[in-house]
């Protein structure tokens, strides 16, 4: 297992449920916390509100989808570590979209990983790639700098939403500049909507009984200070847009009780809670928010899916290039082209275009 962080707040063997016949004890469980269903298992996102601090979240968990995703590119594992991280937060930001678009997520930045392209199909669907420079990354572990930020460098972050040829498209933009996507996302959501947000993020191998190589599994948390009646209580935006600058920022601005507690709570979180396949989504938040209550939501489930197909790129091929510029790229007399996200071959005869044009 990989963790970047101390594992220091995990609760032991014996403050944790026995479990000895999953289902019935799991039902069971479930009925004692006021939920009537069972809880929820990997790659799912729960939508949840802390009624009395005047926040809403959700959570999310990540075991085959995200796999799939990242053993497919047999990216090295600090790689694969940091758009773990990437897919989680789109996975957490891209399952809010109340209708049938998609959520693109793409960083451009000058460190070892200089590319990473995560997009949410609503209402299910993650994919995601990222591109990375072999020797800058060799180097980077020799000096040991391969956390998440470290690889990303300096850059900015896209967010884009995008519902259709019909509707406009929003695009959000924030810099990077060595700061981890848990303090992006932070920045983002003060800058774009206005919401104070907190957002934490955990990647982890394991290897379980049985299993040829290690999995890649995650979780994720983001919760948003949204009082029902007006508007959350914000500092005035700093000239500089950094809300962490002592400078800039407004001195005497305090903060809203409930949201301090509901982030002072999520701040005890550790990688090992969110990325324990053990732990359900409910059970996590019980854990956390029982004294304050928590009110937990149906889960909504999440796939790999990649939205590539052989009709688009012919489309694509058709209008963005020439017939000279397809005869340049063919090879042997087949043009090839291959997903970046999901890796399929698409073989196309470069005069099959001709009779349309
Ligand atoms: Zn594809």
């Amino acid at each position: 297992m990989v963790f970047s962080r101390c594992p220091k707040d995990r609760p032991t063997e014996s403050q944790r449920p026995k479990m000895t016949d999953k289902t019935t004890m799991t039902d069971n469980m479930m009925t004692s916390l006021g939920l009537d269903r069972p809880e929820s298992g990997d790659d799912t996102v729960v939508p949840f509100t802390l009624d009395k601090l005047d926040t809403r979240g959700r959570t999310v968990r990540l075991g085959d989808a995200l796999d799939t995703i990242l053993s497919r590119h047999n990216y090295p594992a600090p790689v694969a570590r940091l758009l773990g991280e990437a897919v989680v937060l789109a996975a957490l930001i891209g399952s809010s979209l109340k209708f049938a678009g998609k959520f693109i997520m793409q960083t451009q930045t000058d460190g070892p990983v200089n590319l990473i392209v995560v997009d949410f199909d609503a209402p299910d669907g993650l994919r995601g790639y990222a591109r990375f420079d072999h020797d800058m990354l060799v180097k980077a572990a020799e000096e040991g700098r391969t956390k998440p930020a470290e690889l990303l460098g300096k850059g900015h972050l896209a967010m884009t939403i995008d519902q259709g040829e019909h509707m406009e498209r929003y695009q959000g933009i924030v810099a990077l500049e060595g700061n981890s996507l848990e303090d992006v996302a932070h920045t983002y959501f003060m800058q774009s909507e206005q919401i104070p947000t907190q957002v934490r993020l955990a990647v982890a191998e394991f290897t379980q009984k049985g299993d040829h190589r290690p999995h890649w599994r995650a979780g994720g948390m983001l919760v948003q200070h949204l009082p029902e009646h007006g508007m959350s209580h914000i500092p005035d935006l700093p000239g500089d847009g950094d809300f962490s600058n002592p400078e800039t920022a407004d001195p005497h601005f305090e903060e809203d009780d409930g949201w301090n507690e509901a982030k002072a709570l999520m701040a005890t979180l550790d990688d090992l809670e969110l990325a324990d396949p053990e732990l359900s989504s409910e059970r996590l938040l019980f854990r956390l928010y029982h004294e304050t209550g928590v009110r937990v939501f149906p889960p909504m489930p999440v796939v790999e899916r990649c939205t590539c197909s052989a009709d688009r790129i012919e489309d694509m091929l058709s209008t963005s290039f020439t017939a000279e510029d397809r005869e340049e790229m063919a090879v042997d007399g087949e043009i090839e082209v291959v997903c970046e996200f999901c890796s399929t071959a698409y073989h196309f005869n470069p005069h099959q275009f001709d009779v349309k044009n």
